[in-house]
């Protein structure tokens, strides 16, 4: 499946696996798998076959596989949330390295980051994403990590991760450059292609698209990092479970086409917000459905969270149903104010999780809110 393109690896999850030759892949719920004798049970390949469902479940190989297929990579694993896939991929990190990240980041980020600090003695490092010299003149013996997220949530800063991956590998191979892919998906975006080592995802936003399931996605492309991340997975079993794993499967049959449509109702969206008079600016990286942007009152941006009846006033993103959210007082809350106010994360600023609705409907839904 690795040959081929995005659309076709999605429209085609789970096909092919089922040993009874189903299309659509059975739902196993079992916790555990028969040997057939000693001598099989001292053979046996974790990577092949099935024991216990901390280790593998054929629910959840098929979608890790269909995931490292999506990414490019060499290899993918399902965990329970997005910050648990963030969490796995910082595992190979050992008291005293050093992690330099961009500044803006989703808010769950920083929280972990403060707890490897002062719990694992792990050193940060923060990147504005602007000038390549000076993220490599952050770069010391112990910087083990370069952590990305691009499109930034919420600000929409964008990186070139070819560009990035290439000089600081340059200057030293053995850093990790890892992506949050979350925002743009492989549909617009595949880090691993681009020179990235590492693509997290929460899964509850995009792949799953339809606000029922909390996942996440950790794809690389090095066997030895594999291994690595294999033995920390089965270890401390953050895993996503049968159940999730089969609608996530399921849901990423149709990534290509949701993805795409979001973006064309976001950008009737930014045409509508760009010319509001009540919208002081919009920040949309002309692609995806997520918009971030700042309303000129703090009175107005109560207007609109107290009256929105088709969009949900609701955190996440990355679903069927509109949902916005004003990230200085939930997503991002947990940021340090002054690296908010540094970012611009103020009162002002609403994001939008444009959904699959009719644009139209939801630019009403604003107007009526606003009121005309
Ligand atoms: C939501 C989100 C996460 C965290 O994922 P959970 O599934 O909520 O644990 C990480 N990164 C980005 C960009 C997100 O939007």
């Amino acid at each position: 499946m690795g040959k081929y393109s995005v659309e076709t690896i999605a429209a085609q999850a789970g096909n092919h696996v089922d040993p009874n030759k189903a299309v659509a892949l059975p739902l196993y719920f079992s916790s555990n798998y028969r040997h057939d004798s000693l001598e099989e049970a001292k053979k046996f390949d974790p990577n092949k076959g099935y024991t216990y469902s901390r280790i593998a479940t054929p629910n959840r190989r098929a979608l890790e596989q269909t995931m490292a297929n999506l990414e490019a990579g060499q290899r993918g694993f399902a965990l329970s949330s997005g910050m648990a896939a963030i969490q796995l991929a910082l595992s190979i990190l050992k008291t005293g390295d050093h992690l330099i990240s961009l500044d803006d980041l989703y808010g769950g980020d920083f929280r972990y980051f403060r707890y490897l600090h002062s719990h694992v003695g792990i050193n940060f490092d923060q990147w504005n994403g602007k000038r390549l010299v000076d993220l490599l003149a952050k770069i010391t013996p112990q910087t083990k990590v370069i952590w990305l997220e691009t499109p930034s949530n919420p600000t929409m800063k964008e990186l070139d991760i070819a560009k990035i991956a290439t000089a600081v590998h340059k200057k030293n191979s053995q850093i990790l450059v890892i992506v949050d892919n979350t925002f743009y998906t492989p549909v617009y975006q595949r880090p691993l292609e681009l020179g990235a080592d590492v693509v997290v995802h929460s899964a509850t936003k995009y792949l799953s698209g339809h606000n029922d399931l909390l996942g996440g996605i950790l794809v690389c492309k090095n066997q030895k990092l594999a291994e690595q991340y294999f033995e920390y997975y089965i270890t401390t079993g953050d895993t996503l479970d049968s159940f999730d794993s089969w609608l996530l499967l399921r849901s990423l049959k149709t990534l290509d086409v949701r993805v795409r449509q979001h973006t064309k109702n976001a950008q009737a969206m930014v045409k509508y917000l760009e010319q509001d008079p009540r919208v002081e600016k919009v920040l949309y990286p002309g692609k995806g459905g997520m918009i971030s942007f700042y309303l000129k009152t703090e009175e107005d941006v109560t207007r609109l969270l107290d009256n929105v009846k088709l969009i949900t006033f609701a955190e996440s993103l990355g679903g069927i149903e509109s949902l916005i959210t004003i990230p200085y007082y939930q997503t991002h809350a947990d940021v340090e104010l002054a690296q908010r106010q540094r970012l611009g994360i103020t009162p002002r600023l609403l994001r939008l999780s444009v959904g699959l609705e009719n644009p139209q409907d939801l630019i009403n839904d604003i107007k009526q809110a606003l009121g005309e």
